[in-house]
């Protein structure tokens, strides 16, 4: 299984690439939840994105690409941690619109793109409405507003991948008198769905751009991993506060935390709720958190 990132260059023009396959990697993303296809689609398409993004910059910590709707979907969100890990989820209202395909369901949404440092720092965040129907449009109007990057998306997702090329123009002053960064786009916009999704690196790379010079990069893996932790999880209650938690313990009998990312459940009985609003267990998780974090 691929499962890859990998970078390459044009000689002699000012412009980067990427192309992304997510393969078992993806579909251990599927297997944890019952996405319905419009969502599903959706999600690997901002899947593939993020890793895509985050292969462009240098940057040590996490990388999350959102999307919050206002019809029945109502989120995306993918993370990805340096660019060896990510993790993704979605939320949505089970109605017709889902298997409507005249409905645009991202109608009327917002992205978010979130730098947050792996150690201290503040997180950076961008945001753009979303005027589009697809995911590639919206980040692509994202990069020109916020980073003054003129760059090409092509997302394409099914059940058994995420995958993906992007194309960046480098911030130089050489490509303003030639057409590579036309030329060039226009190649790639001739990239098809089924090729994406069915073809290697090589033969994408080859069948788009073979007149072109392209130096290409080593492969950097991808894989789907979960950060969630008892720990995040006791600090996750602790800063819902005691009263509320213990209104639910009271109700429920135990509480019960489903990670929405990995699936995994954290259940605290009365003795685990117990322990984390003793005094000695906030010291303790705050100081872990901080170093997690
Ligand atoms: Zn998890």
């Amino acid at each position: 299984m691929k499962n890859t990132v990998q970078r390459f260059l044009f000689e002699f023009s000012d412009i980067r690439g990427e192309i992304v396959s997510l393969d078992s990697s993806w579909e251990s993303v599927l297997t944890r939840r019952d996405y319905p296809p419009s969502v599903r689609k959706l999600l690997g398409e901002i899947t593939a994105a993020t890793t895509l993004l985050s292969a462009t910059i240098k940057f040590d910590g996490t990388l999350s690409i959102q999307f919050k709707g206002q019809s029945a979907l109502l989120l995306l969100l993918a993370e990805t941690t340096g660019i060896s890990s990510f993790r993704s989820t979605a939320k949505w209202r089970d109605n017709d619109e889902l298997g409507d395909s005249n409905v645009n369901l991202l109608s009327q949404g917002t992205l978010a793109v979130t730098l947050t440092p792996k150690k201290s720092g503040q997180a950076y965040q961008g945001l753009v409405d979303v005027h589009s129907d697809s995911i590639q449009k919206s980040l692509e109007d994202y990069m020109q507003q916020s980073e003054q990057l003129t760059t090409r998306l092509w997302l394409a997702s099914n059940d058994q991948k995420a995958t993906g090329i992007l194309l960046q123009k480098l911030p130089t002053e050489r490509h303003e008198a030639s057409d590579d960064w036309h030329r060039i786009t226009t190649l790639a916009a001739t990239v098809t769905n089924e090729e994406l999704l069915t073809l290697d690196f090589e033969t994408i790379l080859k069948r788009l751009f073979h007149e072109e010079t392209i130096r290409v990069f080593d492969e950097n893996s991808v894989n789907f991993s979960c950060s969630c932790s008892e720990n995040r999880t006791d600090g996750m209650l602790q800063s819902l506060g005691e009263l509320e938690v213990r209104i639910i313990l009271s109700e429920e009998g135990n509480v019960n935390i489903t990670c929405e990312f990995c699936g995994k459940n954290y259940i605290y009985s009365p003795s685990g709720i117990d322990r984390i609003f003793s005094y000695e267990s906030r010291e303790s998780t705050q100081e872990t958190n901080g170093s997690i974090n």
